[in-house]
């Protein structure tokens, strides 16, 4: 990992002069943390491939972990990678957006953007900050979440402070993120036929309504055995995961709050819960999580949430519920699955 050693400059947006030395330094090879409408992402010139080295050792990342290209408009994905006719019907409706797709790449590509694949993986994020500096540096933007690796994900720029000060050269401040969860991955993988290797906003009903036939990468609800090798090479790696164990409560809403009521109180224990579990809700020891049935406000508080129980020394144990699978809820799910290691009950 490299050390930190760097005078990192952070700007806001939408001040001119700061976006404008922020293109620069992607340009020049630099590494810029930006917001988009998912999460922070640390960003580099696409087309240098010791760029893309500085984000391995900025984030501490293993380099077969490859990363996602952004561009500002759906049309240039032409030049980095070989576009198919399912691209454009995605791009038409669900960019600029959370949804990012797995391509064959172009020779202009650097391998050690993705980590040695013969793939890409493009995204065309909608958020103002970002696309104005992807257009502004004049090249594609790699970038992956803007965390050490294995820590939750980046939704604010105080999170990206407190992970990446004196590793990157800037951090662009452009207050929290919408969604709160990374995009939504798809490979193409035959004529109508997507796999979806990481859920995210842009869900599996909204693909299928689209016409696509979706299958799901086992590697999003299920744990790999020892060899077997996920479709999106992030997807192996612990992920999300505060320093405490979390361990997930797989019974009906009336069971999980009966087995919680029982550490109400007991500073060495954080009880995960809804707006709705009355009985625990206001335990000095109980986080809200959002209405249950509120999946957009769960998804868009989940990464803050789990950063601050490494604020908090004395949790020792983290229960929470396992998350319902529909919609955004997949991406809950499959977040939350990997922060407990798998870590499942059923009182
Ligand atoms: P992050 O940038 O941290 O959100 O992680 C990016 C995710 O995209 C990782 O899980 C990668 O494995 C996945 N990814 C990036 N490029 C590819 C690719 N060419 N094929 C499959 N998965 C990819
Ligand atoms: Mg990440």
């Amino acid at each position: 990992m490299c050390e930190k050693h760097i005078n990192t400059k952070v700007v806001n947006y939408p001040d001119k002069e700061g976006m404008a030395e922020a293109a620069k330094l992607i340009r020049e090879g630099k590494l810029v943390a930006f917001p988009t409408e998912t999460v922070y992402g640390l960003g580099a010139n696409a087309l240098m491939a010791n760029a893309a080295e500085k984000v391995y050792a900025a984030k501490g990342r293993p380099s077969d972990n490859p990363l996602i290209i952004h561009l500002a408009n759906a049309e240039d994905a032409k030049k980095y990678c070989e576009v198919t006719g399912e691209f454009e019907r995605l791009a038409k409706a669900f960019t600029p957006g959370p949804l990012t797709v797995v391509m064959k790449k172009k020779d202009i590509i650097p391998s050690t953007v993705t980590g040695g694949l013969d793939t890409v993986a493009v995204r065309i994020p909608s958020h103002a900050a970002a696309r104005e500096l992807i257009t502004l540096a004049g090249v594609p933007i790699a970038a992956p979440s803007a965390n050490l690796s294995g820590r939750p994900s980046t939704t604010s720029a105080d999170h990206v402070i407190s992970d990446m000060l004196g590793r990157i050269d800037m951090i662009i401040d452009g207050g929290g993120c919408d969604i709160g969860l990374e995009s939504t991955i798809v490979a193409i993988v035959g004529e109508n036929k997507l796999k979806m290797l990481r859920p995210g906003a842009v869900t599996l009903e909204m693909l299928r309504n689209e016409g696509f036939e979706v299958t799901l990468d086992k590697a999003v609800t299920e744990k790999l055995s020892e060899g077997e090798k996920p479709a999106a090479p992030g997807m192996k790696y612990r992920h999300y995961a505060p320093v405490s164990p979390v361990t997930l409560i797989d019974a009906c809403d009336e069971k999980r709050v009966e087995f919680m009521a029982k550490f109400i109180g007991d500073s060495s224990v954080a009880l995960v819960c809804f707006e709705e579990d009355v009985t625990i809700k206001n335990a000095k020891n109980a986080v809200v999580l959002g209405r249950k049935d509120d999946l957009a406000a769960q998804a868009h508080k989940l990464f803050a949430l789990l950063r601050a129980f490494d604020e908090k020394s004395e949790i020792k144990q983290i229960y929470a519920p396992l998350p319902d699978k529909s919609g955004i809820g997949l991406a809950i799910f499959n977040r939350m699955l990997k922060a407990s290691g798998y870590s499942v009950i059923r009182p």
